[in-house]
């Protein structure tokens, strides 16, 4: 059993009669040689790591060691002018304060990656407490998303330091993007939509991190991941399409990741990374190191 292309799995789904998250939920039992019950009982133990992130994120006081850390999740839960509505700023809130978990070193789900582990557990917070979407169905949503990231990482590629951000983030949002739209009962073509969208949306990102530290830009790209995913299960939802066949934005995908330069491939030798300011952090923070420098930054 084979899991490669998004054309294979619907028709792995439609020829058996099942839905998207039973082929993969197959394919982790042929390939792992898990029961059932070992895998709802795994995914079960995963959902609570990432609520518990975005909980812990919210609650106590998130700064790291660098400074580059400081209380995103908190601030967006503080807010009282909201840009679009209080739940917009909540999403933002969750998937913030779980990366910031992370970034304090604190237990999280790597869905990819540690650098993306903020996604998942804002969507799925979100989707539980603003859509009362039961833990079961969020289970079968995170069996979508693994679909999703299991092909991109054949096509493509799940890592920042492969494809840039695109792969990481890009990757989560897309897998987040895909289990809205199940959650909120899309059909298989409106979930793979919502997987294109997201790609063409965040294509071409490049992994950046101040300091070679997995915090900034990261945690904002946390946020503005959820934001971009959303968007693009709105779309789907609502009857848009990518116009481009999922499988071929992942082919984009792996392209433009194969073209991207090493300075922007989690090296932090460009982008933000390379800013005056940047640099400055950097030197702080690393003295030792030796460091691409622009110029000074400013006083
Ligand atoms: S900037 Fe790089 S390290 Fe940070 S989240 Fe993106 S891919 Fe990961």
């Amino acid at each position: 059993m084979r899991l490669e292309s998004f054309a294979g799995w619907r028709r792995m789904a439609e020829e058996r009669g099942m839905p998207l998250w039973r082929v993969v939920l197959e394919y982790e039992m042929h390939q792992k040689g898990r029961t059932e019950g070992e895998i709802w009982a795994r995914l079960a133990q995963v959902y609570a790591v990432m609520r518990d992130a975005v909980e812990t994120g919210l609650r106590e006081p998130r700064q790291t060691q660098s400074g580059l850390v400081r209380d995103t999740g908190k601030k967006l839960l503080g807010a009282t002018l909201h840009v679009l509505s209080p739940e917009f700023t909540l999403l933002l809130a969750y998937a913030t304060a779980a990366k910031e978990t992370n970034a304090c070193m604190g237990r999280v789900v790597a869905a990819p990656t540690a650098g993306a582990s903020g996604i998942l557990p804002g969507i799925y917070t979100f989707l539980s407490k603003h859509h009362q979407v039961s833990d079961q169905t969020l289970y079968e949503a995170m069996l979508i998303g693994a679909g999703v990231a299991l092909i991109i990482e054949q096509k493509a590629s799940i890592a920042g330091a492969v494809g840039g951000c695109q792969a990481e983030t890009g990757t989560a949002a897309a897998m987040g993007a895909a289990g809205i739209v199940y959650a909120l009962g899309g059909d298989i073509s409106q979930i793979f939509e919502s997987v294109a969208l997201t790609i063409m949306n965040m294509l071409g990102l490049i992994c950046d991190p101040v300091a070679g530290l997995v915090e900034l830009p990261c945690v904002k790209r946390n946020g503005s991941a959820v934001v971009i995913a959303a968007a693009a299960a709105q779309m789907a939802l609502s009857g848009d399409t990518a116009v481009i066949p999922v499988d071929e934005m992942v082919v984009a995908m792996g392209e433009v990741g194969a073209a991207m330069d090493t300075r922007f491939k989690e090296t932090a030798l460009g982008g933000t990374a390379a800013t005056p300011t940047a640099q400055a952090i950097a030197r702080r923070i690393w003295p030792d190191a030796e460091l691409v420098r622009r110029e000074d930054p400013p006083e």
